[in-house]
């Protein structure tokens, strides 16, 4: 780990003075009681007592990886973002993968979507796309946000991960259900970092040269091919080596074998919004890829291990807020609760000045009137004007950057989703993706993942919760329905008796 020129530096404290003594504290005799004056002492202890900060409340084990996006295609008819302006065109970038609910130490095979959150250090400012490996997402509102991830973490008295938590929040809210079959397939156990799609997930905008404004979807296609474990084996590699993911990327890279994605967009057009069937801002639906086929964009390669974990993973701080010009935000209730969330997030766990760590600074001109806080490190506008306007520097807006306006033709108002039009299908989709996108390997897999993962529900309200969640498992699908049942050993008739009162 240290060269030869490492080995000649003096060891110092913190200040930068030389220690003459390592490996004693100062005492009273050489058998006595410890000296108060060994300040080296209290320096290095109480530097260990503070070296966690808090941990990401979502998404806390991750493995971070430093690449290159290239651009392969002209997609400027669509974006005039900088990033994609020529062919062959690199930007560096920064990759975040990670698990969802578990801590810090958590294993990397649980069942879990995947974080897959990229920073794209562009010359107009840092993209942040911060999305999972699944283009959907268990909720379309950020209201229910904490309460899902609550049901993610522990019991508040067993202190113990709880089906019971999870099914019962799944159950009473349908629109889980696309990501719930996602999850639960062996997508949900994702072999490693390198063998699983990226995806923003969310719906965006691009803005192009004459501002002009579609809505668009991103897609990152692993070129090592979709690889995972059975639940079996999963649950196996969680005991053998909880860190499974992690090793098995920096080994890769270590071997230079650097994985890659492909960069993809789908489109819509605003007009196609309008007539589409479904919200197609709603963070469950997927667009379809026949109606709106992947367009080429790039290829992103990952090539670098950052040197320190903690400095460049643990402090990485992405935001969904962090767009640049020719890039925008859509409807989308979900990403418009992230704007807010996710920079709050960082302010609280790495302090009000985040974007000036390394991983996340942006390495082109930063110039604002954003002054003081804790941890000021990038000379804080030397005594350069702190305040805007002024008679004294030459900083201005550039109106070039103005997005087109959003027009809204709606009433301000707390919308219950089952009044809206096209906002109630919680099964269409998921049902399409049993019948026509999983094999029978697959489909035999995901019943019996399911069946396991229910079978832990417990207490009182078991069946209860067991039939509402087999209800929407049969309004997907019948066959899909009975398996699960069959599985369960649950009555059918009683739940399709069930099914058939609440339809009337
Ligand atoms: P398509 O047949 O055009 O696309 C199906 C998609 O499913 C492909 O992206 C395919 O990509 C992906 N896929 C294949 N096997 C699995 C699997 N086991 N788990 C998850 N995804 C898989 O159909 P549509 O676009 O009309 O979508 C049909 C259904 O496919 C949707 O209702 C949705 O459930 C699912 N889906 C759709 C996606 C989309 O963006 N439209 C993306 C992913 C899934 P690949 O094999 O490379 O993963």
């Amino acid at each position: 780990m240290k060269n030869d020129k490492d080995k000649k530096r003096k060891l110092t404290t913190a200040s930068g003075k030389p220690y003459a003594e390592h490996e004693n504290t100062q005492s009273v005799g050489p058998r006595g009681p410890l000296l108060l004056q060994d300040f080296i002492l209290h320096e290095k202890m109480a530097h260990f007592n503070r070296e966690r900060i808090p941990e990401r409340v979502v998404h806390a084990k991750g493995t971070g990886v430093f690449g290159t996006f290239k651009v392969t295609h002209d997609i400027s008819k669509y974006t005039k973002a900088k990033i994609f302006n020529k062919i062959g065109k690199e930007t560096k970038l920064f990759l975040r993968f990670s698990t969802v609910g578990g801590e810090k130490g958590s294993a990397d095979t649980e069942r879990d979507p995947r974080g897959f959150a990229i920073k794209f250090y562009t010359e107009d400012g840092n993209w942040d796309l911060v999305g999972n490996n699944t283009p959907i997402f268990f909720i379309k509102d950020p209201k229910k946000f904490s309460d899902f991830i609550h049901t993610q973490k522990r019991d508040p008295r067993t202190n113990c991960k709880s089906p019971t938590m999870m099914w019962d929040f799944w159950s009473l809210n349908p629109e889980s259900l696309h990501q719930v079959m996602f999850l639960m397939s062996d997508r949900g156990t994702p072999y490693s970092y390198r063998h699983l799609h990226g995806f923003g997930s969310h719906t965006f905008s691009m803005i192009n040269a004459k501002n002009e404004k579609v809505w668009v979807k991103f897609h990152f296609k692993t070129q090592q091919g979709i690889k995972n474990f059975t639940n079996d084996e999963a649950v196996e590699m969680k005991g053998k080596d909880p860190d499974f993911a992690q090793r098995d990327m920096v080994e890769a890279i270590d071997r230079k074998e650097f994985p890659k994605w492909d960069m993809k967009i789908q489109v819509m057009t605003e007009e196609q919004a309008k007539k589409c069937p479904f919200n197609p801002f709603d963070l469950t639906k997927t667009w379809s890829q026949k109606e709106y086929p992947l367009i080429d964009v790039g290829t992103m390669e990952l090539n670098q291990i950052p040197k320190n974990y903690f400095a460049d993973v643990e402090q990485s701080a992405f935001a969904p807020a962090h767009v640049v010009d020719g890039i925008g935000y859509s409807p989308d209730k979900m990403l418009q609760g992230r704007l807010l969330s996710y920079p709050d997030a960082h302010r609280y766990r790495l302090g009000v000045n985040y974007e000036q760590l390394p991983v996340n600074k942006c390495p082109y001109m930063v110039s604002n009137y954003e002054r003081d806080g804790s941890m000021v490190v990038n000379g804080n506008g030397d005594d350069n004007p702190n305040y805007y306007p002024n008679s004294f520097d030459d900083i201005y807006e550039d109106h070039a950057y103005k997005e087109p306006p959003m027009k809204l033709d709606s009433n301000v108002a707390d919308w219950f989703d089952r009044n809206g039009e096209g906002e109630n299908d919680h099964y269409s989709q998921p049902g399409i993706f049993y019948r026509e996108v999983l094999n029978d390997y697959d489909k035999h897999n995901l019943v019996s993942n399911i069946v396991g993962a229910m079978s832990g529900i417990t207490g009182p309200k078991k069946d209860l919760i067991i039939n509402r969640q087999l209800c929407h498992f049969f309004r997907a699908d019948v066959k899909l329905g009975m398996a699960i049942a069959k599985g369960l050993n649950v009555d059918v008739d009683k739940v399709m008796a069930e099914l058939k009162h609440e339809k009337h």
